[in-house]
């Protein structure tokens, strides 16, 4: 079971989810936790892994060998990221802008173009109270976190229950980090704001046809909205997470909702449970 923890909107209490949950359930299965959040990873504040290996994330971008190149351009008209300028005598070579796609080395007419790594972030592989723990994060001015989370998705293991904490938002990195999942997990807010991306966020799931569950955080006042969407959506509140002083004291201090509230495990144990049933009952179909 693969089973993604997103947002459409940061600060709703995503992490606080994937991580309680990941908590909550190596009691009775063996659980990874993939912190694909690379952008803004935090997974790791709450969960205090022992690091034991790093893995640079690499991607391919070009190097011109000028004494082959006969400047004809080509490269950089097929290079649709703009990281290619040929002028008269040169070719520069903007790498901050490549993508490692590998189309300007595959089509250059002179195989003038090699290709060298560069580093665009890191992978973090640990032991995190019990469980097996990966995260990645992108470098400090990088752009591309789809590299980063593919790298961090390689180590997935199936035969576990594998918990992947997701940017929040609607863009690229989420659907790399969501993609294959066998069920999303939307975390939101009873707000204006919370309702807007949670409904992006849904939408968007939906069309990459992975099943869904909403988790309501700060639940209590104003819950009636987000209520009415789900039910007009057929999306499934799972959990209700009320808006309480003593959770966000301990989220503050970084402590998981399991770890600082013990009573809150069978609660996350009984959402698993639904997800899985769900989960089976959509692949039935
Ligand atoms: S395609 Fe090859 S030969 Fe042409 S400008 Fe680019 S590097 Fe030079
Ligand atoms: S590898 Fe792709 S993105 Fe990078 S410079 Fe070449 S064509 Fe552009």
């Amino acid at each position: 079971m693969i089973l993604s923890v997103a947002s459409g909107k940061g600060g709703t209490g995503k992490t606080l989810v994937s991580t309680s949950l990941a908590l909550a359930l190596r009691e009775r299965s063996e659980v990874q936790l993939l912190d694909c959040d690379v952008e803004e990873p935090n997974a790791h504040i709450l969960l205090r892994p022992t690091i034991t290996e790093k893995q640079p994330v690499l991607i391919p971008v070009p190097s011109v060998d000028e004494s082959k190149c006969t400047h004809c351009g080509k490269c950089a008209e097929v290079c649709a990221y703009n990281a290619l300028a040929v002028l008269q005598h040169r070719v520069l070579v903007f790498a901050e802008l490549c993508h490692g796609c590998g189309a300007c080395s595959y089509l250059c007419p002179e195989d003038a173009i090699a290709e060298e790594g560069r580093e665009v972030g890191v992978v973090e592989l640990g032991e995190a109270a019990g469980m097996e723990f990966v995260g990645g994060r992108l470098n400090v001015g990088e752009a591309l976190a789809p590299p980063v989370i593919r790298k961090v998705k390689e180590h997935i293991k199936p035969d576990k229950t594998v918990i992947v904490d997701v940017s929040p938002g609607t863009s690229c990195p989420v659907v790399e980090a969501v993609r294959e999942a066998d069920f999303c997990l939307l975390v939101t807010e009873p707000t204006p704001f919370g309702l807007n991306d949670l409904a992006l966020a849904a939408d968007m799931i939906k069309e990459l046809g992975i099943p869904r569950g909403v988790v309501l955080n700060r639940a209590g006042q104003g819950d009636s909205e987000t209520e009415a969407y789900c039910r007009q959506e057929g999306i499934p509140i799972l959990l209700r997470i009320p808006l309480d002083r003593e959770i966000a004291r301990l989220y503050s201090r970084g402590t998981s909702l399991v770890e600082g509230m013990p009573e809150w495990r069978v609660a996350f144990l009984g959402l698993m449970d639904d997800v899985e049933q769900l989960a089976k009952r959509v692949a039935k179909r």
